[in-house]
């Protein structure tokens, strides 16, 4: 039948659209019809894609991104002359490899020549002593590195390293624009055939070539513009339809701003009866190997990312046309593959959706992926890739590793991975054994060689588990190895043996006159302080208070407060802190939710330390510390015993979502925290601690705790006070050793400290309570530079701070890490199906372990919300989950990524108008918009 499309380029545009609407009507897909060849003697347009490549040459004329490379082995008696002929051959041949380009009235355009000379490069790299192995890898990267002139062409470059006298490596480079991996194979297998054939005398018989790759431009244009691109992009517009969010992959490093595309790559091996086994399953389900494999690669991705729709990009060779098959020449197109996902899926369904995305996507293959870029115009960025960031390649063809041509034995040469277009590409390719190879290529800007070969090892099992079980909902496949995900610690919850009120009793014996408070001009010593902290237990014995029970303690920053709660521990009791700045009605709710019978406060004359609630509600006892005379009240402290589950306090979480609940802490857990804490800052008797942390924060109890378990003193500050120049003042002259700051204040006390002031008293410096940027880290290091710097992290359900960080010199993360665990703690890194997930992976942060708080007060089923059974470790241990994002990195360290909800707890520091430079997260202004 003669082609009705001969002729198709001469017509208009309006003419053409006729005869293909036409041609429908007489069930005609024009789709089908052979493409048919235009004149080289009029201007040749570029097709989509090499209109792309060429735009980015222009931008990027040095650029090797777009270059594709091959590179054989020669083993045996190398013919020259063949060789050189064959190549000669191969142009003469292919118009591709005669085509250069440039622009006429602002038009690329291609233009082929008759005849383009390419030179064959021949080095000798055999020279006696050298190492011919390595230098041929340099000479390969060179060769494939060096730009090519689009414009002058030629754009092949074929060299011969000489190893030996027997030992030769072809190399091959080519621009992608005149090629693809379609035609290296096509090249190669050319090559083979005319070299044998020159070397025996004789002639290659080669498939005839009826048209050129510029036919191919022509008729690709005119047959999208036709209609066919807008059904197309109307199919994949649906397909792709809503923000999907970039793959949040387990990166190593955040990267430079613009990435380079550097690369390296990992081969590995499946078993070949795994190969087998994934053939049969997928050959039952009407599957192929490629849509297995690619199911089992967005199952990993999945379970990495946690993201529902799960976007891979996938070449497509675009050589369904007879015509072509044999063209040299730029065909191969990228497609989008999304796929829904969730953990409830099993294999046999994840396959079933992925087979049906797949051949969807085969049906409208022709759209060139620019053009889908364009019309969906994602958010652009110079670091990742726009619409998607992982790629898969599968070539179903097994390749002959080892053949034979002339006296040439012809074997595959391992090209070292250089560069990688994306952040991550699996190929894979089945083996002429069956058995199927996997390569790994990923961006080095982003990636350690070790998480992508965790993340391959990964891949294995988890082919493995949903072949072994396609019925399994995905989150129940195994995937990570023994050990991975963070092995849960054995905590002996007997190896509290003292308890905070004994352990600063002990301190108190060692050194009854070292200075244990300090607020301004006065100073208490340890026996003084718990020779007060022993008469206001016994009056309050006296008065009635009885273990077990909970007092409101309602002070002013005093050592009152210190005084107030040793006194309860010491009966036996607990308390609930109360912050007199509180609005009433507030201070009410918590005195009742805690079922407080007791009141400790100042009666106090100035208006913030009075009582805020008057009268105390009816059947609260109260104490006013300022009117009670201590002095003659008997010595001999009550000896109430305290166990691990006795209450110590209650805390009140800012019930950001409802009511404020009491967090309850015991003895036990108080104790071990605190004890590891003292041993992780390493404080010693005599240093000098301030305390900044306002008391209705748990926070403020370690800030007082811990020195005095440690015989250190404690110097109390009003920071609600205290402009950033008599905090400074402060420093020096108490000659701080320790602080303890949110991190806002603490970067607004780096900036005023003059570039070559020092704190040489300053041992350690711990910021905590809320996230800690990069830039803040960064400006307190190199201002402040305290000898050590902790960064601390808790929700007060996990006991003050459960993870610390101890600063090292550099952060790559946007927030500074929150290290490990302190005390009988295990953190847990789990997905949504409470999974534990790999290093690198990002997901919710649960905290395990001892060290927990015993829950809300009297809210069982809150509680019972957020406090699981800690199902990774033995019996008995809970598991708390905290609302965070976060990731393990490769060497343990957990760093903080935001909130899960996305609501990222900022107190913040502002500088109020009017007065001199407040923390105003600890002023009353402040909590009023917080609490309201
Ligand atoms: P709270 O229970 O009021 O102490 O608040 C605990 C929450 O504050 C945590 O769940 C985190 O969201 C945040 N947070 C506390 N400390 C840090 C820290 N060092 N880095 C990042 N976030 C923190
Ligand atoms: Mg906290």
């Amino acid at each position: 039948m003669q082609n009705p499309l001969a002729d198709f380029h001469k017509l208009s545009p309006d003419q053409r659209k006729a005869l293909i609407a036409l041609l429908k009507k007489r069930g005609i897909d024009i789709g089908r019809l052979p493409i048919a060849g235009v004149g080289r003697d009029r201007p040749l347009p570029l097709s989509y894609g090499q209109q792309r490549l060429w735009f980015l040459a222009q931008l990027e004329p040095d650029s090797s991104a777009y270059h594709i490379a091959d590179a054989v082995r020669l083993q045996g008696r190398l013919d020259a002359d063949a060789l050189q002929r064959s190549i000669a051959t191969l142009v003469e041949r292919h118009e591709s490899l005669r085509t250069t380009f440039g622009s006429a009235d602002g038009k690329a355009l291609q233009v082929v020549h008759d005849s383009l000379p390419v030179a064959v490069q021949w080095q000798d790299l055999s020279a006696p002593g050298g190492d011919s192995e390595a230098l041929a890898a340099a000479w390969v990267e060179s060769l494939e590195r060096r730009p090519f002139d689009l414009q002058t062409g030629p754009l092949l470059r074929v060299a011969v390293l000489k190893l030996a006298a027997d030992r030769h490596v072809l190399v091959w480079v080519l621009h992608h624009i005149v090629a693809d991996e379609w035609s290296l194979n096509i090249l190669m297998g050319e090559f083979a055939a005319l070299y044998s054939a020159y070397c025996r005398g004789s002639e290659a018989d080669l498939p005839g070539l009826s048209v050129g790759y510029a036919d191919f431009a022509v008729w690709q244009r005119h047959w999208l513009e036709a209609g066919e691109m807008q059904r197309q992009l109307a199919y994949w517009q649906a397909q792709l339809a809503g923000d999907t969010p970039q793959l949040e992959l387990p990166w190593d490093r955040t990267g430079p701003a613009q990435r380079s595309d550097a690369g390296a790559k990992l081969e590995i091996e499946l078993p070949a009866a795994s190969g087998q086994r994934l053939r049969v399953l997928c050959q039952s389900e009407g599957a192929t190997p490629f849509m297995g494999l690619l199911a089992v690669f967005k199952m990993l991705l999945y379970r990495y990312c946690g993201q529902a729709q799960i976007r891979v990009g996938v070449p497509v060779a675009n050589r369904n046309r007879r015509e072509i098959e044999h063209v040299v020449g730029f065909f191969v197109n990228t497609q989008v593959l999304q796929t829904e996902l969730s953990g409830a899926l099993s294999f046999r369904q994840i396959l079933a959706r992925v087979r049906e995305t797949a051949l969807g996507a085969q049906a409208h293959a022709d759209l060139p992926f620019d053009q889908l870029v364009e019309a969906l115009s994602p958010q652009r960025s110079l670091q990742r890739n726009p619409l998607f960031q992982v790629m898969y390649n599968h070539q179903a063809a097994p390749t002959e590793s080892v053949r034979a041509l002339g006296d040439l034995q012809w074997q595959a040469y391992a090209r070292a991975a250089h560069s990688s277009q994306f952040e991550l590409i699996l190929d894979s390719f089945e083996g002429a054994d069956g058995a199927i190879h996997l390569i790994w290529t990923y961006a080095t800007d982003v990636f350690a060689e070790a998480t992508i070969t965790r993340m391959a090892g990964h891949f294995c099992r988890l082919l493995d588990a949903a072949l072994s079980a396609p019925q399994t909902p995905l989150r129940d496949l195994p995937w990570l190895s023994a050990g991975e995900g963070g092995q849960a610690a054995e905590f002996d919850a007997a190896v509290v043996t003292a308890f905070v009120p004994e352990l600063i009793r002990r301190q108190a014996q060692i050194n009854p006159q070292a200075e244990a408070v300090r607020v301004g001009d006065s100073g208490l010593s340890y026996s003084e302080l718990l020779r007060r902290a022993d008469a206001l237990a016994a009056c309050l014995v006296a008065q009635g208070l009885k273990p077990g029970e909970v007092a409101g303690v309602c002070l002013p920053r005093s050592a009152d407060m210190l005084v107030a709660s040793l006194a309860l521990w010491q009966c036996g009791a607990a308390f609930v802190p109360l912050d007199p700045d509180y609005p009433a009605e507030r201070l009410q709710y918590m005195l009742e939710d805690a079922g407080a019978a007791w009141w400790i406060g100042w009666a106090g004359e100035a208006e913030d330390c009075a009582a805020p609630i008057a009268p105390l509600p009816g059947k609260l006892r109260g104490l006013f510390l300022d009117r009670l005379d201590l002095s003659g009240v008997a010595q001999q402290p009550p000896a109430a015993a305290l166990h691990p589950e006795s209450l110590a306090y209650l805390i009140y979480t800012s019930g950001s979502s409802g009511q404020p609940k009491g967090v309850a802490v015991a003895h036990g857990a108080l104790a071990r925290h605190c004890a590891a804490m003292a041993e992780l800052y390493g404080l010693h008797a005599g240093e000098r601690c301030l305390h900044f942390a306002s008391f209705s924060f748990d926070a403020a109890i370690e800030q007082w705790a811990v020195p005095l378990l440690c015989g250190a003193t404690v110097i109390i500050g009003d920071p609600a006070r205290w402009s950033l120049e008599q905090t400074l003042q402060t420093l020096h002259e108490q000659g701080i050793s320790r602080i303890d700051l949110p991190p806002a204040y603490l970067a607004e006390l780096a900036r005023k400290l003059e570039p070559e002031q020092t704190l040489p008293a300053l041992l350690g410096c711990t910021v905590g309570g809320e996230a800690l940027p990069r830039e803040q880290l960064a400006l307190i290091q190199s201002r402040v530079r305290p000898k050590r710097m902790f960064n601390a992290y808790g929700p007060t359900e996990c006991v003050i701070s459960p993870l610390v960080w101890q600063a090292e010199a550099a952060c790559d993360s946007l927030y500074a890490p929150i290290g490990r665990c302190v005390g009988a703690r295990n953190a847990y890194i789990l997905d949504a199906d409470l999974n534990p997930l790999p290093s690198g992976a990002a997901g919710e942060l649960y905290i395990g372990g001892l060290d927990l708080a015993q829950g809300y007060r009297h809210r069982p089923g809150a509680s019972a919300e957020r406090f699981l059974p800690d199902p990774f470790a033995g019996p008995g241990a809970r598991m708390y989950r905290s609302g965070d994002r976060a990731r393990r990195r490769g060497d343990g360290v957990i760093e903080f990524l935001g909130r899960a909800d996305g609501q990222l707890k900022l107190r913040g520091y502002r500088i109020e108008p009017g007065k001199s430079k407040t923390p105003c997260w600890l002023s009353r202004a402040w909590r009023k918009r917080r609490y309201g």
